[in-house]
């Protein structure tokens, strides 16, 4: 049976002071709508009403969505393959430089199809990929050989063993966020550092779609971050926020599906002009951007 949680309270800060700001539907999958809640004192955006842990599965099974999948159909499957070959590469060296490390112990969290882990592994890295969805897990297998376990296995791991902790585009999709945040800090060894890449509803091309911007892809995306709301998360759990980083292709990327949500058909010419703007803005402002990757060092 579905069990549905209704948040009385923000999930991130606690505070009472939520209100309902827009009402999305989810395009890829059940074609239902969610209310999307804001909180007024941490800033964050979530989805409200949504199923627990037990029941989202159902909202994961689609060939559209391609971060669970490695489809090569479709011009915008095309492109994400091919610019995420550049940004493996780009990871990577992020890593090596704020770690300082070359050949360290890294822990991906929902690590999908296995292709960051299998990055970091060829460059000398000891990686432990955790994943819970089992199309992803079994792909990891076919194809890299890797035995990915759950996620929820993150809670018998011992502690500060981990020079690097990576999440790219997970924790919107965790429902024990606190859970996982006090752990992350268990993990870490003293100088680790906890790469988080999450999208942001304050960026130019989320305020630009609205209620059709992609990122808030309910109701698989619990949490919509804001840089203040992760500004309070990692201090909560005793961390620093050291650096933000664009992530150039997520504006275009995020803007050509919000196009496709927003007229129905795939529209590049709108989707490099909006995904241009945002990174402009993104220029002068790295928060604007439609995803940051925020790292975090502990206190
Ligand atoms: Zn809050």
């Amino acid at each position: 049976m579905s069990v549905i949680i209704h948040q009385t309270s923000c999930p991130c800060c606690n505070g009472f002071d939520i209100q309902e700001v827009l009402l999305v539907q989810d395009y890829t999958v059940s074609k239902e709508t969610f209310p999307v809640w804001q909180c007024n004192s941490c800033s964050i955006r979530f989805t409200q009403d949504i199923p627990d842990e037990n029941s989202i599965s159902p909202y994961y099974k689609s060939v559209d969505y391609i971060s669970h999948s490695d489809t090569n159909e479709g011009i915008i499957n095309k492109l994400y393959h091919t610019i995420r070959k550049f940004t493996l590469k780009s990871k990577r060296a992020l890593i090596e430089q704020q770690t300082k490390i070359k050949k360290g112990n890294l822990l991906d969290i929902g690590a999908g199809t296995g292709a960051f882990v299998n990055v970091m592994q060829d460059a000398g890295w000891q990686v432990k990929g955790l994943e819970s969805d089992e199309t992803a897990r079994k792909i990891a297998f076919q194809k890299f050989n890797y035995n990915f376990q759950l996620a929820n296995t993150l809670y018998n791991l011992e502690k500060e063993q981990y020079d690097a902790i990576t999440l790219w585009h997970v924790l919107e999709h965790v429902h024990d966020l606190h859970g996982y945040m006090q752990k992350f800090y268990e993990l870490l060894k003293p100088n680790g550092k906890l790469f988080i890449a999450v999208p942001n509803y304050t960026s130019a091309d989320a305020i630009m779609y609205k209620k059709y911007w992609a990122a808030y892809d309910v109701p698989r995306h619990l949490y919509h971050f804001s840089p203040n709301s992760i500004d309070f998360l990692a201090k909560k759990y005793n961390f620093l926020i050291t650096a933000y980083k664009a992530m150039w292709f997520d504006s275009f990327y995020i803007s050509m599906l919000s196009e496709k949500y927003q007229t129905g058909q795939e529209n590049f010419l709108m989707a490099v002009i909006n995904g241009c703007i945002s990174n402009f803005k993104t220029l002068f402002d790295v928060k604007r951007c439609s995803s940051i990757i925020y790292v975090l060092q502990k206190i």
